[in-house]
């Protein structure tokens, strides 16, 4: 057998990704941009830039080839890149991406006994990682569903995400416009739901009916008491979850509105590692884990979703703003699990990313259609080049 060329180089990419509608609709009384182009939203207290974009790491071989990984670039794109050039490069340059998983353990270690156990060094990891894992398809010349050993699922049902409109009608209306498209879930965010998470429930389980599956984002801004309470006045509405509903820090809080909540508690989406997601899964603290590609990488995305399934719970993985890349990686690895009854769809975001790649990435009619070719599908295309600022 022949040995698999060795891993040469690394460059990172800060990626703009155009965008119709704020996922948090317009900005609110208070919320202005500073000097750096970034705003804080009131509703969840987190930092966005103005301008949407991502962070994208190419890894070539000795040979030539080119791998494409990507994570979180929203804000500080630079840490990214000095990670990624200080401690990653040098550390895995010779390695063979065939060793990812290894890699992906041996870069850990660098940084556990100081604490970085998430943050961005996972997310730069976590970008290294899905490169690797693209190298490994393309030179096998296998799809990466086939390399995570096969799906069970060749589209994937999507919910819509987010109800970005100013009032209650113009959401129920969007809700409609979505349904009628063929999806059949749709989530609202609580933080922006200016007359109320119940009204607004309400107003939607009125207009679409029993057959529609909805579900409430907390962004994390409950106290367990609160959540519960709400979940209580939410549960003639028959919701499929309630996500985040308290910070993410209190484990044990989680897990007490999971005992007592009638509907169930799904989060996931801030979390890096298997470790992340077994603090709150061995205390069912969660019944639907929501692992985020940019986040975790195929290489824990797979361990989180693997560790979900002993715990009988459901994952339904989180989507957030990107090039196309990590969501191509996290399509391909969501069609091989088990239970995941959906995948997040950002209706007003995903048809950019795609725009963005070559390849298949396409939702329609409720589903996400999975790419198709070697490794994660997909490659940059002109207009990804055009939008693309090289770091370093
Ligand atoms: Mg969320």
């Amino acid at each position: 057998m022949t040995e698999a060329p060795a891993i040469k180089a690394f460059d990172v990419f800060s990626v703009t990704i155009p965008q119709d509608d704020s996922y948090l609709g317009g900005l609110g009384p208070g919320e202005s941009v500073n000097a750096r182009g970034y705003v804080v939203r009131r509703g969840n207290r987190t930092i966005y830039p103005t301008e949407m974009r991502s962070a994208v790491v190419r890894v070539t071989l000795e040979s030539g080839e080119e791998g494409w990984g990507e994570t979180y670039g929203l804000v500080a794109p630079g840490a990214i890149f000095a990670l990624v050039d200080d401690l990653i490069a040098p550390f895995v340059a010779g390695r063979s991406p065939f060793e990812v998983q290894a890699i992906w353990e041996d870069l850990y270690d660098l940084m556990r006994v100081r604490g970085y156990t998430g943050g961005f060094w996972l997310d730069a990891m976590a970008a290294v990682d899905i490169a690797l894992w693209d190298l490994m398809g393309k030179l096998t010349d296998l799809p990466l569903h086939q390399l995570l050993g096969g799906r069970h699922r060749d589209r994937i049902p999507a919910y819509a995400s987010g109800l970005p409109r100013p009032t209650l009608k113009e959401k129920v209306d969007l809700a409609k416009s979505l349904v009628d498209r063929g999806y059949r879930a749709v989530k609202i965010a609580a933080v922006v739901s200016y007359d109320g998470v119940e009204r607004e429930i309400a107003a939607l389980r009125e207009g679409l009916g029993p057959d529609v599956a909805l579900m409430v984002d907390c962004h994390w801004i409950y106290t367990p008491a609160e959540a519960i309470a709400l979940a209580e006045r939410l549960a003639p509405y028959d919701l499929a979850f309630i996500e985040a509903p308290c910070k993410t820090e209190d484990v044990a809080g989680l897990a007490s509105i999971a005992a007592r909540s009638p509907i169930p508690v799904a989060a996931g989406e801030e979390w890096r590692t298997s470790y992340d997601a077994l603090a709150r899964l061995e205390r069912r603290a969660v019944s639907i884990v929501q692992p985020e590609m940019g986040h975790t990488g195929i290489t824990q995305f797979m361990r989180i979703a693997h560790l979900a399934e002993a715990h009988h719970a459901k994952v339904i993985p989180h989507a957030t703003i990107g090039a196309g890349i990590f969501a191509a990686a996290s399509l391909h690895a969501s069609s091989t699990v088990l239970s995941l009854p959906w995948h997040e769809y950002q209706h007003s975001i995903f048809h950019h990313s795609a725009s963005l790649m070559d390849g298949r990435l396409d939702c329609r009619e409720g589903y996400f259609l999975l790419p198709e070719g070697p490794g994660l599908g997909v490659t940059p295309n002109a207009r990804f080049w055009e939008r693309a600022r090289k770091l370093g």
